[in-house]
């Protein structure tokens, strides 16, 4: 087991940041950590890389206990912080020869990182020269030096640019593949993009741990149809196999329904046996977005 959390909550003072959170992740996994601003994300990471203490609970490494043993933990675990902390003054070697000698990391290794990150071109400018794209790079560079087991990354996507977005994600899904990364962010498309599993927590509460292809394979489907008509609430609720519903201002109804067949075509018989007219009918797959959503608004 790569990461091991039992129980931890965590308070600042009477905020209360984490509540009882548990979850295991094994090596080769990729998880998308995911949760609304203040959810308790940061402080997850803080906690699980040793910079902070939880209130309560414990934290496991690669067996190595992080809060008996922050410093042999962090020997394993790569961590880009939200506000990527760089010395822009620096030279991008320069900084990553400084973050070779604080982890004791043989120089030869520098130019191999330099070269899996992309920075083979900048490596000789400035940090402060750099793009916000490059300058991420940097950090993951300085993250991976000592070849670490478990890679955590906050945000590690945010501001990129769009191009710069589709290559950190590949370099993310690369890494990957040999260690156990967790990484937090808000775009749905980059967790289904680039993530084997996913981790939902509002308000410090764990939410959703699952498989993302568990995820999609619910048997959910959301139909927005318009009638010429307003409906009341409880006409809708005849509809066979309903999960939820919801309507707009206008004449639009946005209904879940749990089948596997189609349910389109019931929606249409349902509309012709009370003589309503169908404006528009339009159906949508439940991802990740929408259930995000739904778990966390
Ligand atoms: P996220 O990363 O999901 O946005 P955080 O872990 O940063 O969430 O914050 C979780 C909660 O803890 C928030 O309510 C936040 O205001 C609070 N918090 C975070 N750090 C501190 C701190 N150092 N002192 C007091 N409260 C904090």
């Amino acid at each position: 087991m790569s990461i091991k959390v039992t129980s931890v909550s965590k308070n600042y003072k009477a905020q209360k940041a984490l509540s009882e959170v548990s979850f295991y992740a094994d090596k080769g996994q990729v998880i998308g950590f995911l949760g609304p601003n203040g959810a308790g994300k940061s402080t997850m990471m803080k906690i699980l890389t040793g910079f902070i203490k939880p209130s309560s609970g414990e934290v496991f490494v690669d067996e190595i206990d992080v809060l008996k043993n922050p410093l042999e933990a962090q020997k394993i675990i790569g961590y880009l912080p939200e506000h990527n902390p760089l010395y822009s003054d620096m030279y991008v070697r320069e900084y990553l020869q400084f973050q070779a000698a604080v982890f004791k990391v043989d120089k030869n290794e520098i130019q191999a990182c330099i070269e899996k990150v992309g920075l083979t071109n900048e490596a000789h400018k400035k940090i402060n020269q750099l793009s916000k794209g490059y300058q991420q790079r940097v950090g993951l560079a300085a993250a991976i030096l000592h070849n670490p087991k478990v890679l955590i990354l906050d945000e590690p996507t945010t501001g990129l640019d769009p191009n710069q977005l589709v290559e950190i994600r590949e370099l993310i899904k690369e890494l990957g593949k040999d260690k156990t990364v967790l990484f937090s962010t808000h775009i749905m498309q980059e967790v289904e993009a680039v993530c084997d599993r996913v981790i939902i927590i509002k308000k410090g509460k764990l939410l959703i741990d699952k498989k993302l292809s568990e995820l999609k394979e619910n048997n959910q489907q959301i139909i927005e149809v318009a009638f010429d008509y307003k409906l009341e609430e409880q006409f809708i609720k005849k509809l066979p196999n309903i999960v939820s519903y919801k309507n707009n201002y206008d004449n639009t109804w946005y209904i879940t329904f749990e089948s596997d067949e189609d349910m389109r075509p019931t929606v249409f018989d349902f509309a012709q046996e009370n003589g309503l007219k169908i404006l528009s009918l339009n159906t949508k797959n439940k991802n990740l977005e929408t259930l995000f959503r739904e778990v966390t608004v």
